[in-house]
């Protein structure tokens, strides 16, 4: 008999994927949280139905979602992200000796227990006396915050269901008061391809221009996404992603990436016309 985690990802295109079993499945108070071994992408985590992250593709997300920003700002050492219960985000930011602190605020401690126990690739970042877990709405905590981070990477679930306030223009200003004067926001940024993505992707797109002087998308090719076209959102308070990459620093630090290095950063900057034109659009 064959076994398949299938997630729509538009109402007439389907991803599937052969698992092997089910290893986990729960109902939290916010999310429907399931993990299955698969064949060809090892573990999966799945949120409500919507596939999260692949032990076989997590790499290119988390380094993307950390190391983009962190070239910019090698000295960081307080960063906060938001969501990210599986640590993957954690785990590259930690990578970062000059990294003094990492506040993790994720909704669903359901999530970090269950990937503690079955994820351990993303999950080996909580045993670090650095990173410090906060369980409530990262909408909520930000509002208590100000000037207070180098970095905040939002690593949320999608605009609807808890991840919803997270791609709200209070959210992004928020955001912007809880940073320093030359501090960085970074946030997964849905999909262009897919109409109701492009669209979403474009929403949070102006909000987030209209809160940050500086506001750059980048982008990376992750496979069990929809469309397999990711972006990323790049807000800064004071530095350019491409002109202010400090390779330098960054280099001296002898990280070992599978997916990011310098040439990555500033190709990821380049987008194709068609997401130039959602983009322009707004701006
Ligand atoms: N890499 C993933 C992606 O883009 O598909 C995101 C993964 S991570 C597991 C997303 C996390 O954000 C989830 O664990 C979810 O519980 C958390 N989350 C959603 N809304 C949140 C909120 N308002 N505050 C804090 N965490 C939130």
């Amino acid at each position: 008999m064959d076994l398949w985690f299938t997630e729509s990802h538009t109402e007439n295109v389907r991803f599937s994927v052969k698992v092997d079993r089910q290893l986990y499945s729960e109902q939290s108070d916010f999310q429907r949280i399931d993990i299955f071994d698969s064949c060809e992408f090892g573990r999966i985590l799945v949120l409500d139905g919507f596939l999260m992250l692949t032990e076989k593709d997590e790499f290119i997300y988390h380094e993307m979602i950390a190391h983009v920003p962190l070239s910019v700002l090698p000295k960081a050492e307080n960063v906060l992200i938001i969501g990210g219960g599986d640590g993957g985000t954690a785990r590259e930011v930690l990578r970062y000796e000059t990294v003094r602190h990492v506040d993790l605020v994720e909704i669903d401690e359901a999530v970090v227990k269950a990937c503690r126990q079955f994820l351990p690739q993303t999950a080996a970042s909580f045993s670090d006396k650095r990173l410090q877990c906060h369980f409530e709405d990262g909408l909520k905590y930000i509002r208590r915050c100000e000037n207070q981070y180098d970095l905040i990477i939002v690593d949320s679930t999608d605009p609807f269901g808890p991840g919803e306030g997270l791609f709200t223009k209070e959210f992004y200003g928020n955001c912007y008061k809880a940073l320093k004067p030359d501090g960085i926001m970074v946030n997964q940024h849905e999909s262009p391809f897919y109409k109701e993505d492009a669209y979403a992707m474009q929403r949070a797109h102006k909000r987030i221009y209209d809160s940050f002087p500086i506001s750059r998308i980048y982008q990376a090719h992750i496979p069990t996404y929809p469309s397999g076209h990711w972006l990323f959102g790049f807000a800064s308070k004071k530095y350019h992603p491409i002109i202010d990459a400090n390779w330098k620093e960054w280099k001296k630090l002898g990280l070992k990436t599978r997916y990011y290095n310098p040439k990555v950063h500033a190709g990821a900057f380049a987008l194709p016309n068609y997401v130039e034109a959602i983009i322009n659009e707004v701006e």
